[in-house]
């Protein structure tokens, strides 16, 4: 009942929550070290200012800014300048220039520490381009063959509160969302919500019946259980979560219930959940001028709305499974092939973590999903939108959020990319796997892990505050 599989409902109820938290202590140690302390997993090259957003003008990309800054804070002008959403915004430490073509050309296989620039201190970093893979999940941050994009030290420019907001943030997140509305004639349940969310119209003549996006989605989920686990259970759930159960009732067809279209919105979701658990956690106290935890963030964005946090946990299930299925393929790997002592450092964590990580689908059992009629074309269009997510990602008009928007899109790609192309028992037929894309991996696990720490964090004071009225 409790597995970690794509149709089930991670949940308190089942303690699923706390084996994820026992497994996360474990392994949040290594997954640390790796982050902050290689340089292989510190650093991560992107093109972060020459894509122009392909969707909307930019005009609307005002959040980067001042105006937007006065727009959605009432006294921006009373707060010290370093205080400002603008300057929160920007990117902070040493940044290196790719290579470039020729500098590859000349050395094909063998970078050399210290070739990005003798004074940012990077080693280790560098990567040489190679061609796509139609079997990615994102756009390949090299797809332009003009600008590569610098290395950026994610160490430096931790992600947190950034003070974006308004309608640059807003947009960005409904066009995210836009791309969920998968239509396949079969699942007319799917498209009244894709119509729904064209529409933005939620309310009691939506065309989903539901009165706001989240109702909809919990009973897109329980549709998941009651196939999964027969009606009663999907029943008792949508009791003890308070879902509505009327359209259950409607007598809409559970069978044709698409669990591959819930496991692309709960990626978005649970995306959208660790970054606002980010924001609540290092919030800045504009008084004190301090980084602190915010308690009543959290409640409002996270702790009001549960299935967010469930979105989180399975996000979580499903990157720790990816990167379990590369435990055979770590050992392997050269991490930096200019200092042994570095490489042998992050090999051996990476080899830890892996091998840390419960073997097989006992977290995430992946081979259920892309199985039935029409999986090959369901797949492409998932990978499709996926990769326009990716592209949406150029549309966020605050560099820092950019950069881990970006960051984490390319890591839930990897992640896909690894769980629905790697075969474990016949690797040779595997694509190849970029450093960027490990990169990306670690650190989205990176983040998520700390979102649940973060969460757990909140959810003991709260219990405290319980406790003592
Ligand atoms: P938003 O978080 O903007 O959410 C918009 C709507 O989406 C909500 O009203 C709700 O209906 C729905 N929603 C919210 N959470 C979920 C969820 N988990 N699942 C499903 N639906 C949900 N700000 C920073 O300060 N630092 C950052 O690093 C940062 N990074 C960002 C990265 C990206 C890619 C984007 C698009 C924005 C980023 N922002 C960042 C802005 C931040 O995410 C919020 O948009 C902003 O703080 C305003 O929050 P809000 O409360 O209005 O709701």
């Amino acid at each position: 009942v409790c597995a970690y599989e794509p149709g089930a409902i991670v949940s308190d109820a089942c303690a699923s929550y706390s084996t994820l938290d026992d497994l996360n202590a474990d392994l949040r140690p290594y997954i640390d070290s790796l982050t902050q302390k290689t340089d292989f997993f510190s650093y991560y090259r992107l093109n972060l200012y020459n894509k122009k957003c392909p969707f909307w003008s930019d005009d609307n990309d005002m959040c980067g800014n001042i105006a937007c800054a006065v727009n959605t804070l009432e006294n921006e002008e009373d707060i010290p300048l370093v205080w400002r959403a603008k300057e929160l915004g920007k990117l902070q430490g040493p940044k290196a220039q790719h290579p470039g073509r020729k500098i590859q050309a000349e050395r094909p296989s063998k970078p050399l520490q210290g070739e990005l620039g003798a004074d940012v201190g990077e080693s280790c970093v560098v990567e040489y381009d190679d061609e796509c893979d139609e079997r990615d999940y994102c756009v390949p941050e090299d797809e332009s063959a003009s600008a590569k994009g610098d290395y950026v030290s994610l160490v430096d420019n931790p992600e947190r509160y950034t003070g974006y907001m308004g309608v640059s943030a807003q947009q960005v997140w409904e066009a995210i969302y836009r791309e969920n509305c998968f239509s396949t004639p079969q699942d007319p349940f799917s498209d009244t919500a894709s119509e729904a969310a064209k529409q933005g119209s939620f309310g009691p003549s939506s065309p989903s019946g539901f009165s706001n996006p989240q109702q909809l989605h919990a009973a897109q989920d329980l549709r998941g259980v009651i196939k999964q686990h027969g009606l009663q259970q999907g029943m008792q759930q949508a009791i003890a979560r308070g879902t509505p159960t009327r359209p259950l009732d409607d007598g809409l067809e559970f069978e044709d219930s698409c669990m591959e279209k819930r496991v692309f919105y709960r990626v978005v979701s649970g995306m959208h959940t660790s970054i606002s658990a980010h924001i609540c956690n290092e919030y800045l106290n504009r008084t004190t001028g301090e980084w602190v935890p915010n308690l009543q963030c959290y409640v409002n964005r996270l702790h009001t709305h549960p299935e967010r946090i469930s979105n989180l946990y399975f996000n979580y299930a499903l990157l720790l499974r990816a990167a379990g299925k590369l435990r055979d393929l770590v050992p392997k790997y050269t991490f930096c092939s200019a200092d042994p002592k570095q490489d042998a450092y992050t090999k051996e964590l990476v080899v830890r973590l892996a091998q840390a990580i419960p073997p097989g689908s006992e977290i995430f059992d992946e081979s259920v999903m892309f199985n039935g009629n029409g999986a090959l074309g369901l797949k492409e269009d998932f990978r499709n939108r996926f990769r326009n997510i990716s592209r949406i990602m150029d549309c966020v008009g605050c560099d820092k959020c950019r950069l881990w928007g970006k960051l984490q899109t390319a890591g839930y790609g990897t992640a896909l990319k690894i769980l629905f192309e790697f075969d474990e028992k016949n690797p040779s037929n595997n694509p190849p796997l970029r450093r960027h894309e490990l990169v990306a991996l670690v650190n989205t696990l990176g983040r998520v892990s700390n979102s649940l720490n973060a969460v757990k964090n909140f959810r003991d004071i709260l219990a405290e505050q319980e406790h003592a009225k």
